[in-house]
């Protein structure tokens, strides 16, 4: 059992139970209103453009820029391996930003804006988390 995950498990919520579904598959889940279609995360019952509670979950493209990163310091954290980075990345699809990793990349090269592909690693209790790394093919379309 030494090679079992540290990284704690999410913890789904009837809103989110979809998106940490997805992350197991390795597909990235998102949700977009049906009425004005309009992208939202985290995920919740209403639109925060039209008020619609009438949302659809859609396969995201998995490709984000960088918007923000931050290296944790103090305390060490164990659960997670060394050198993890902390990334706030802005989704292709309409704005989106999501809380993650940014990994693959020595701190010297990130930069603001710098293209950015989704993977997903394993964490205790047989969950998965998405992750972001520098796309293989800056622009590219997969
Ligand atoms: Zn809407």
């Amino acid at each position: 059992m030494t090679d079992a995950p540290l990284r704690p498990a999410p913890q789904p919520t009837r809103d989110s139970a979809f998106f940490w579904e997805g992350c197991q598959r390795g597909v990235l889940l998102g949700q977009r209103c049906r009425q004005c279609e309009t992208f939202r995360f985290p995920p919740r019952p209403m639109c925060p453009a039209c008020q619609s509670l009438d949302p659809e979950i859609v396969e995201l493209s998995g490709r984000a820029t960088l918007y923000s990163w931050a290296k944790p310091v103090h305390p060490p954290l164990p659960m997670f391996p060394p050198g993890n980075l902390i990334a706030l990345v802005e989704l292709e699809e309409g704005g989106i930003r999501m809380l993650s990793n940014l990994c693959g990349v020595a701190e010297e090269a990130i930069e603001t804006g710098m293209p950015l592909e989704v993977f997903f690693v394993a964490t205790a209790s047989d969950g998965a988390v998405h992750q972001f790394r520098p796309q293989a093919r800056p622009g590219g379309k997969a």
